[in-house]
This record gives structure tokens, C-alpha cells and sequence, in this order.
């Protein structure tokens, strides 16, 4: 097995002058770090690390040809890059999994921090409506240049095409606590401290880290959407429902928000959240279960009635399918009506008192047999990962292997749509890189 002197041929994009032989010297720098992945926990650690030692020396190894590529494509290019928090109440909701470790760090890099981290970089931000913050040039190219540029001013070293398989501690050094990753081609780099960076899919490595006494909590996949094979409402694809509420029936996994059909079940806001609140349950049940929707989340099952019987008064000689409630679209409701058992043809002062009852139901509690998550690998984020439960939760250190940390999407900690995945990113990688520089006097 070679040991890695020199990074010639490795190369990708290399700021600075990294020192050509991190691996071989004993210490001429104070501390040498090395952070696997250059997604978003990665390159903003190693932004923060130099930052506030630039006397370290930081090399993030990245497996792919380029940093940074998913944020790439983040919020469909614009980049949802965190969330104003207004109106998040109950911190679970928006993080089914790590919400109390979320929840501590945001003491220390919340998303105001972030905000201002942002905009002190030159990027100017937008609030939407929805609360979700994005660059104002809504593009995420616009972020990833502020991350490189950050990393290459700050002195890091980016080293691409070096995908990290395993990451064993070397009782050689000084402190014990010398960590040697191995990449694909087989070179062994060293360093006192290794924060693992590398999203989701942990791979090799994740099997490594587990040999090493990492536990981890299975992966699955979040934030996708749903198969309804056979379902009538697929014929009805692009249609969007502004306010519905979802479920999983005979669970608590309940969401709202706008829901869009599509041609093979359905997706949007509503069904993504869900999908991530249930994600483990889901994979648990080979996702097989019944899908509930209230088409009309805004309403109580009283109200939907009082408005099915206004409708009834005022239009007693009209055939069913030519008035419907306005927030439901024409296409939609001909589908319920059908669903119904209702001609939709009918007259509205022929609709029974039985009729009116399926009606309701279908409107407030339709319910679809899921089989299948999307076929496309389309999920967003991974639920699963290093368990917390071995962190230190002030500083993201493995409280027994001493100078491992971890931060991004690597720990079991994953979010619903809005912006909340990427602050998770920023704050842990924020935080992994002041404890990594506070760990070595
Ligand atoms: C299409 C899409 C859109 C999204 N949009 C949003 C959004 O708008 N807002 C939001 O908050 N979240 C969004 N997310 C989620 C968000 O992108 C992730 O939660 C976030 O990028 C996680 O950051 P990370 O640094 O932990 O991992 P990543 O950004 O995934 O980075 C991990 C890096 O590690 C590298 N790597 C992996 N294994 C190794 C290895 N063994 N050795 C070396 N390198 C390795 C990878 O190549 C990658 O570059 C989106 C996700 C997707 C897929």
C-alpha cells in the first residue's frame, strides 16, 4: 500500500500550495485535517476551519470530477438554501429525525447566522412567500462560486476524484489520535483530525467507519413521491391541488400542503413531507399501505357538507358535473364524482342523502392503495446514517474516536422540503469546524 507524498496527478482543482507532503512529515504544521466530501457540510467546514486556524492545513478529498455538484442542482437550480423559521413551531415537523440536535446547534449557527453569513459573502438573499430563503439571482451557481471562492481564499486544498473507502485509526503520532483514509487507488493519507462530509450515501466508507465502532442507523430514502398504479386520479397528470391534506391511513403520518398528480401517482409539497415523516415506516412496509387525501384540507368535514348542500340549494336543476366547489378543479371533481358511485350527469336535486354521504368521504378521506415509491431514484435526501447517540452533541466529535467528526446529511439527521436539508448542512459544518479548531491548542 503506498503512502500518499505528493498530490501531483490528483488534482482536480488545488488551491493554494497544500503542503506536498502531508502524509510523510511528522508535524510541521500544527494540525492537518482532512474532511472527506466537498458537498455543502464539507466546503463550508473547511471555509470555517481556515478561517479560524489558518494555520491548519485542510484538504477536502472529493470522489467526484467536481465540489459541490448537488447544490448544483438544488431548489431545481435557484438553491433553497435555509428557511426564515417563521412559523415552525414544533422543530420535529420540519426535522423527523436530529431535531433536538438541531434544535442546540442553532444556539450556536441558526439560520439567522446563516443569513448573515451569506450576505457578508455578497450574496443577497429573497424570503418567498413560503418562507424559504434563496439567492436573489436564484442561482445556485451563485452559491457554489461563494463556496469555492471562500475555500480557495481561505487556503484549503481541493483534491477531486479521490473517493475516501476506508478510514482507520493509527496508534502512531502524537495524542493517538492519528487517522489514516485510504482512497480508491489505494494511497493512504494522514491527519489528526477527519471530519466525514460525504452526504447520504456512505458506502465502503460507511462500512469502514462501522468496523471502526461507528454505528449506524440503516439508510433509506426521504422526500419522494408516490406510486398509485391503476388509481384514476393518474389520468388527471400536471393537475395541482393547492391545499390538500395527506395521510397514511391507520398511522399518525398525516401532512398538507399543495399536492400534484402525476401519471404514475402522486407528489408535490404535501406527499414529500410525508414521505420523510414516514420515511422509515414506509421502508419497514415495503411501501404497501393506503394513501388517505382530503382534497379539501381547508375544511372541516361539517363544512364540506354545509358547502355540498349550498351548492345543492342554489343549483337544484344543474347536472352535478357543472358546478363544483371552487377550489376544486372541473377535471378533479368529474374523477370524484366517478369515484362517488355519482353519474356526473345527475341532477344536483336528485343527489340522495346516501349520495351526499360518499361524496363527503371522498372528498375529505379518498383512499388509494401506494404501492411503490417513485421508480426514478428521484428521493431527495437519505434518512439514516451515523447514529447521534455516539456524537458529541456540542461539538460533532465521536465521543470515543477521538478526532472523528461528522456533519451533513452523513448523520441520521434529514429534513422535509424548504431549505431545512441545507441548513442542517451549514450549521453542522459550521460547528464541526470550531470544534476541530479548538481541539488542538
Ligand atoms: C435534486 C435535489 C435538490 C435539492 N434541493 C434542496 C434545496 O433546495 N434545499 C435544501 O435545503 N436541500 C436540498 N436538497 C438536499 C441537499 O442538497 C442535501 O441535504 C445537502 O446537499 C447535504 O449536504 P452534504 O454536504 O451533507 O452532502 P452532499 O452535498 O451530498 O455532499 C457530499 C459530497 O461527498 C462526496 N462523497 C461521497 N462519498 C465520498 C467518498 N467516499 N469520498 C470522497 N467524497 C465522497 C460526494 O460526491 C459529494 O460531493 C436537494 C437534494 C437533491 C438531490
Amino acid at each position: 500500500m503506498k503512502t500518499c507524498s505528493c498530490f501531483i496527478g490528483y488534482i482536480a482543482m488545488n488551491f493554494g500550495q497544500p503542503d506536498q507532503n502531508l502524509t510523510d512529515k511528522p508535524y510541521l504544521c500544527p494540525m492537518k485535517v482532512i474532511i472527506v466530501g466537498a458537498g455543502a457540510a464539507g466546503c463550508f467546514a473547511a471555509i470555517e476551519l481556515k478561517r479560524c486556524r489558518p494555520d491548519a492545513e485542510v484538504v477536502v478529498l472529493e470522489s467526484g470530477q467536481r465540489a459541490l455538484a448537488k447544490v448544483m442542482i438544488t431548489g431545481g437550480g435557484r438553491c433553497n438554501l435555509t428557511n426564515s423559521f417563521r412559523g415552525v413551531t414544533s422543530p420535529e415537523r420540519v426535522y423527523p429525525r436530529g431535531h433536538r440536535l438541531m434544535k442546540r446547534l442553532f444556539h450556536r449557527f441558526g439560520p439567522e447566522a446563516t443569513r448573515q453569513w451569506w450576505e457578508q459573502e455578497g450574496v443577497r438573499l429573497v424570503t418567498q412567500e413560503d418562507e424559504c430563503v434563496f439567492p436573489r439571482s436564484q442561482r445556485a451557481g451563485e452559491v457554489v462560486e461563494t463556496l469555492l471562492r471562500g475555500m480557495q481564499e481561505a487556503g484549503a486544498s481541493l483534491i477531486c476524484r479521490a473517493r475516501v473507502e476506508s478510514i482507520r485509526q493509527t496508534t502512531e503520532g502524537e495524542a493517538g489520535g492519528r487517522w489514516e483514509p485510504v482512497t480508491a487507488d489505494g494511497r493512504t493519507w494522514r491527519a489528526d483530525c477527519v471530519l466525514v462530509s460525504v452526504g447520504g450515501k456512505l458506502g465502503e466508507l460507511g462500512k469502514s467507519l462501522e468496523a471502526q465502532g461507528v454505528k449506524m442507523e440503516a439508510p433509506v430514502p426521504s422526500l419522494f413521491s408516490f406510486c398509485l398504479p391503476g388509481c384514476p386520479i393518474t389520468k388527471l397528470p400536471g393537475l395541482v391541488v393547492e391545499h390538500a391534506a395527506v395521510g397514511i391511513a391507520g398511522t399518525k403520518f398525516a401532512s398538507q400542503g399543495a399536492l400534484l398528480l402525476t401519471h404514475w401517482g402522486v407528489s408535490g409539497p404535501a406527499v414529500l413531507k410525508l414521505s420523510s415523516l414516514a420515511a422509515r415506516w414506509l421502508a419497514e412496509a415495503g411501501y404497501e399501505c393506503r394513501l388517505s387525501i382530503n382534497w379539501l384540507a381547508g375544511y372541516s368535514e361539517g363544512e364540506v357538507r354545509e358547502l355540498l348542500l349550498d351548492l345543492k340549494a342554489g343549483n337544484p336543476q344543474k347536472q352535478l358535473v357543472s358546478v363544483h366547489p371552487s377550489e376544486l378543479q372541473g377535471r378533479l371533481w368529474q374523477a370524484i364524482l366517478l369515484q362517488s358511485g355519482l353519474a356526473p350527469e345527475q341532477r344536483w336535486c336528485e343527489l340522495t342523502a346516501k349520495g351526499m354521504n360518499k361524496l363527503v368521504t371522498e372528498l375529505t378521506a379518498s383512499t388509494y392503495a401506494m404501492d411503490g415509491k417513485n421508480r426514478f431514484k428521484e428521493e431527495f435526501v437519505t434518512c439514516g446514517g451515523v447514529a447521534l447517540g455516539q456524537l458529541d452533541g456540542n461539538t460533532l466529535e465521536h465521543k470515543t474516536l477521538s478526532g472523528l467528526f461528522f456533519a451533513g446529511e452523513a448523520m441520521d439527521v434529514d429534513a422535509v422540503t424548504g431549505g431545512f436539508n441545507l441548513q442542517a448542512a451549514w450549521t453542522t459544518g459550521w460547528v464541526a469546524a470550531q470544534s476541530i479548531a479548538e481541539k488542538f491548542p
